[in-house]
């Protein structure tokens, strides 16, 4: 039951419309004075709303308190409906009681709990994208009030894993024999490991105070002789994961050879345990290395190894790399074997968009939440500093070092990390996707994040000048001789397409814009419309719109792109059009 306690006009209609919009939920103690009312409340009722001062609303209920678990959750609103106020029991209904106030009072939710606030990557979903599972979830509420608070937090496994970065808290400790001798047992931790857990002693199980997060990088490979029991099968894979140690919950998949697809016990034995089966052609076998060959299988299948080749060979295609942790063993029909792959690491190209908030992606956003390793040029970098995660690694560089940037990423990826690559627009138009893809090899899986580059956001602010076909040119000669520029501004004007000059105009670079302008004007008459848009969507965002023949170069510079139209293109009152087709004169 909901108590809503009110003491002005204004807060007893708004308890009406909350007992009209919730119906059976809300009580009402507006006949009571105010301080009557919100002991009564607070007395018989889960949670309060209360349209009362915070300072007012503390004073008569700072005597009352008890525990967080057991008091009731109070929401204040103000006398304006302006803000509901989560002001005890955050995470037991009153930010939650906040935001659904939103609904009805169009008021905004304040919510200052840390969890909500922070940031900080939330532990239950913590490389939940590449597969991983919380193992013991009965430790997730204690370690993760250590992250949030602040406290030293070990942080072990997790190293070529991409995951999204931790608070500077949360650190590897410096070796495994120094935290040995620091404590017996391990303090407040999270440890990512598909090592089974070993009871001892001294405590009742090695993980400890430990959160555990069980990652995807153990392949299961079997072979058979037809006709085995899942029995068989399934008892084998199980002892030979114990026996090395290794936790089934890390198993991806179970591998075998194309010519066991339709082995029932093996199908079988894997469905039991939930794991998905993968199977490959012998000759593919065949080719893989492995310490246990059997020319008997050899004659028989087609190759020396099933178990150990097919447990290889699919732990390769996942990952950078893979290596055998249990050799193949053997029951009277079944033969299998256990390998362990080192994840890809993961290079995200991520386009900012032009400048606004707004006008970068949900994806771009996602991309950089997700990274533990931010690339880019400074100022783009503090264009989102503000979304990344606490501990996110920033690595920035000046205007310039584009290659050193681009193998930094690369590299920073290749070690396993999470990483973003950052650009302004979209990181593939004249941009940092190029350079780094020219250094990525196939060890490291690479996401293209788009953004809306500044032809696009320019031409949403001149009108329409990209309605027909268009060429985007750039003007810089650093890496490209003035010929081949020319060549295309002439291919451009001949061919009559409506032209984006990126990187027109600098200060060591001013004859450019106004050479390629002439080419063009050759081709299209002296009022064809021309858009200049200096820093689009930026706070000193301006538009303008001029012709062929009047256009200053003056008022161009590196800030700007220039948009020229076709023959074709009007001025349509003030806006730039470029008409979607060509009418027959
Ligand atoms: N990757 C970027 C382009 C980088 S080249 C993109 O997709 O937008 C740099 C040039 O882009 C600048 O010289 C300028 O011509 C143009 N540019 C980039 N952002 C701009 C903006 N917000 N407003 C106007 N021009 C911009």
């Amino acid at each position: 039951m909901i108590g809503v306690v009110a003491a002005t006009a204004g807060g007893r209609s708004a308890a009406g419309a909350l007992a009209a919009a919730w119906p059976g939920e809300v009580r009402s103690f507006t006949d009571l004075k105010a301080s009557e009312a919100l002991r009564e409340a607070w007395r018989t009722c889960d949670s309060i709303v209360s349209f009362l001062a915070v300072g007012a609303t503390v004073r008569v209920l700072a005597p009352l308190l008890e525990h967080k678990t057991t008091d009731p959750a109070v929401v204040c609103v103000d006398e304006s409906m302006r803000f509901a106020v989560a002001v005890l029991g955050g995470h037991h209904g009153a930010n939650l009681l906040a935001r659904r106030l939103t609904g009805v009072l169009g008021c905004e939710p304040v919510v200052t709990t840390a969890s909500d606030r922070t940031g900080v990557a939330p532990l239950d979903s913590y490389g939940a994208d590449l597969g991983f599972t919380v193992h013991n979830p009965d430790l997730l509420a204690h370690v993760g009030a250590a992250v949030l608070s602040g406290e030293p937090v070990a942080l072990e496994g997790a190293d070529g894993w991409p995951l999204p970065a931790l608070p500077p808290n949360v650190r590897v400790p410096p070796s495994a024999q120094d935290e040995r001798e620091e404590q017996d047992e391990p303090g407040t931790g999270i440890l990512v490991t598909d090592g089974a857990e070993i009871a001892c002693m001294c405590h009742e199980g090695w993980f400890g105070n430990r959160l555990v997060y069980r990652p995807p990088s153990l392949v299961v490979g079997v072979g058979s002789a037809r006709g085995v029991t899942a029995a068989e099968a399934g008892e084998l894979i199980d002892l030979t994961l114990a026996g090395a140690g290794l936790a089934p919950e890390s198993v991806r998949c179970l591998a075998t050879v194309d010519l066991k697809a339709d082995e029932e016990g093996i199908l079988k034995a894997a469905e039991e345990r939930g794991w998905e089966v993968v199977t490959f052609p012998a000759e593919v076998l065949a080719e893989v290395e492995v310490p246990n060959p059997s020319e008997v299988v050899r004659a028989e299948v087609g190759t020396p190894s099933v178990a150990e080749a097919a447990a290889l060979h699919a732990a390769r295609s996942f990952g950078r790399s893979a290596e055998l942790v249990a050799p193949k063993h053997k029951s009277a029909n079944a033969t299998a074997a256990v390998a362990r792959l080192a994840p890809k690491g993961r290079l995200s190209i991520v386009g900012l968009g032009p400048g606004a908030r707004d006008l970068l992606t949900p994806r771009a956003h996602e991309a950089l939440r997700r990274s533990s390793v931010v690339v880019g040029l400074d100022q783009y970098v503090d264009q989102v500093r503000d979304l990344l995660r606490p501990g996110t690694r920033i690595v920035e560089s000046g205007l310039g070092q584009e290659e050193e940037r681009a193998r930094t990423a690369v590299e920073e990826a290749e070690a396993g990390r999470a990483v973003a690559l950052i650009g302004s627009g979209d990181a593939g138009v004249y941009a940092m996707a190029s350079p780094a893809l020219e250094f990525a090899s196939d060890r490291v899986e690479v996401e293209g994040v788009p953004g809306i580059t500044a032809a696009v956001a320019a031409s949403g602010l001149l009108g329409a000048p990209l309605g027909h076909d268009h060429a985007y040119i750039s003007l810089s000669d650093l890496h490209t001789p003035w010929e081949i520029i020319e060549r295309r501004v002439r291919a451009a004007a001949e061919g009559d397409f409506a032209v984006c000059f990126y990187n027109p105009r600098s200060r060591a670079r001013d004859w450019q814009l106004p050479a390629a302008l002439e080419i063009l004007a050759a081709h299209r008459p002296p009022d064809t419309p021309v858009g200049l848009v200096r820093n689009a969507s930026r706070p000193d965002e301006t538009v303008t719109v001029t012709t062929l023949g009047g256009l200053d170069p003056e008022a161009v510079d590196m800030l700007t792109v220039v948009l020229v139209g076709s023959s074709r293109s009007r001025t349509v009152a003030g806006r730039f059009v470029t008409p979607r087709g060509y009418r027959w004169a």
